[in-house]
């Protein structure tokens, strides 16, 4: 019944002025209110913070003290508490940013009970001052819980990797009869065992909302001439909207954010190297007004919290499925139609590969993020719905969505299998006759049988491939190739990008390994070569 103060709809009501929970909200508030740990698995923009929120009020109401919010943002922190306030909710926040008196006031509204949430950063919390702070309340029974916001930052497999979170297993282990509720917006199988093994959440009941976004309409195209093909999406679908570009590199930001400019896009850069003061500005600029495209580094995102962002554009690849989903999930907060629009080719999956293999990091962390890029680069290369395969990846099934470029538009797929086999048995063969390597745009001439110089020097006019796969665009072999080296079958070494075969090249060549691909849309143009696609 709503008539006991200590209910959560009564709290959602009075105190935050909503009428009904969402999604998993009351399930997940009642049963941490009686005590039990839990794990929220649920989208940005899901609504995690009523989950601690209202058990927090609700066990304050009950005598049972305080709540510890442990949240990496400062930002964030800031915000939430200064809402809370306003709701006539006691509630404060301890980081660095805050003078000694107003830290010292704010302890003595702690260690009195009265406070109802506390926020602090997950150094603080492991600090011997504050774990005495927390001994004495506990002692007293005024510790009432312990939400971990931003779970998945105890995983080293997460992008967001923090030392300080490892820490805070302590706090099952000295506060053990005090409920936790870990929350995080990732959720791939190996976060959440990683979440559940380092927080010591063994007991913890999970519960895991829809990943799905349905006004996010998912597009991946062909890269082909990348700067033109986002001008087009623009100035076609997103008119004076805002929107994010996300780019690899700082330079690339810069040089994309002028170019948009010059092409009368009111476009701002945004990346770690630019001054503390632009960054700002920018943000603020991106924030406040209505049609500003910020073209960013990854740097850009985290935290922030414009609704009516229409579109997520992507020239480079993101590092992986998590990283897609989270970036992308920034558009259409407001629940508006939004789309999240990226352009993919053969060297996005060549870098990415290439970053990954030169990183110094040790085999199993490499294998890893090699295992998280192929489901990215499966997602890329998919010719059925995009919105089930990314769900999948999260542990969901769904149907086709209608709301996807695949399902809007079905491709035409071409079965691959030979052509595999061709461009693989083409690659040994210049092993076998010279023992060289060649990059992708002699592989393609080789195959398409065209006497080019560098053909002629190496007389590759003479071996038993040239030729074999004239039938064969180059669009199609361009596919071929990033499939295969998507799939692990080829790998690309050196500054020159040559081609070479994997141990599981066999497989392939053997034939049996079946390669269906999506028909490449547009009409093939000669003369480009990785760089360009
Ligand atoms: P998350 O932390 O999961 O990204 P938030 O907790 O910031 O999401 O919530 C997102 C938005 O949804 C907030 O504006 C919040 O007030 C709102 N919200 C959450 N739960 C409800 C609800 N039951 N009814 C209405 N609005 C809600
Ligand atoms: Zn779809």
């Amino acid at each position: 019944s709503t008539a006991s103060p200590t209910a959560p709809l009564r709290i959602l009501q009075e105190v935050f002025g909503y009428p009904a929970f969402r999604g998993q909200q009351q399930a997940i508030i009642e049963h941490v209110g009686q005590g039990g740990d839990a794990l929220v698995l649920m989208p940005t923009g899901g609504g995690k913070s009523l989950c601690y929120q209202v058990p927090a009020i609700a066990r304050h109401r009950a005598g049972r003290g305080v709540t510890v919010v442990v949240s990496p943002l400062i930002a964030l922190m800031h915000d939430q508490v200064g809402a809370l306030e306003e709701a006539g909710v006691h509630a404060a926040f301890l980081n660095s940013t805050l003078t000694l008196e107003d830290t010292q006031k704010i302890e003595r509204e702690m260690m009195s009970g009265r406070l109802v949430l506390l926020y602090a950063a997950p150094e603080r919390v492991t600090t011997p001052r504050f774990q005495a702070q927390l001994d004495s309340l506990h002692e007293r029974g005024l510790l009432s819980l312990f939400a971990i916001d931003e779970a998945h930052c105890v995983s080293q497999w997460g992008h967001d990797f923090r030392e300080d979170y490892l820490q805070l297993s302590l706090l099952h282990e000295r506060y053990p009869s005090v409920p936790r509720i870990a929350l995080t917006a990732t959720a791939d199988d190996l976060t959440r065992a990683d979440i559940i093994e380092r927080l010591a959440l063994h007991e913890a009941q999970v519960f895991i909302s829809s990943f799905d976004r349905p006004n996010i309409r998912y597009q991946i195209v062909e890269k082909d001439n990348a700067r033109a093909q986002l001008l087009r999406f623009i100035q076609d679908e997103h008119e004076g909207d805002a929107g994010v570009v996300y780019c690899q590199s700082r330079k690339k930001v810069e040089e994309t954010a002028d170019w948009l400019k010059a092409e009368g896009i009111h476009a701002l850069p945004y990346h770690a190297g630019l001054d503390a003061d632009v960054r700002r500005r920018h943000q603020d600029k991106f924030l406040r007004e209505e049609s500003v495209v910020m073209v960013a580094t990854i740097a850009f995102g985290m935290g922030i919290d414009k609704p009516d962002v229409r579109f997520v554009a992507h020239l480079d690849l993101p590092k992986n499925i998590e990283s897609y989903y989270q970036e992308t999930g920034r558009a259409g907060r407001d629940g508006l139609p939004a789309d999240a629009w990226m352009t993919y080719g053969l060297a996005d999956v060549v870098n990415q590969r290439r970053m990954i293999d030169d990183s110094p990091a040790g085999e199993e962390f490499k294998r890893n993020q090699l295992g998280k890029l192929d489901a990215l680069l499966a997602l890329a290369e998919a010719h059925d719905c995009r919105r089930v395969r990314l769900l999948n990846y999260f542990g969901e099934e769904s149907s086709p969505c209608g709301n996807c470029d695949n399902c809007l538009l079905p491709p035409a797929t071409w079965d691959a299998t030979e052509a595999a086999r061709k461009a693989l048995s083409c690659i040994y063969r210049f092993h076998q006759q010279g023992g060289q390597r060649f990059g992708a745009v002699h592989l393609m001439d080789v195959l398409r049988g065209k006497p080019t110089d560098k053909v002629q020097q190496y007389r590759h006019q003479e071996l038993s491939t040239f030729g074999i796969g004239a039938d064969v665009s180059e669009a199609q072999w361009r596919a071929v190739l990033r499939q295969l080296i998507a799939l692990g079958h080829l790998r690309t070494e050196g500054e020159y990008n040559t081609l070479e075969l994997t141990p599981s090249a066999r497989a392939v060549l053997r034939g049996e390994v079946t390669l269906l691909l999506r028909q490449p849309s547009d009409t093939p143009k000669r003369g480009k070569g990785v760089k360009s696609t």
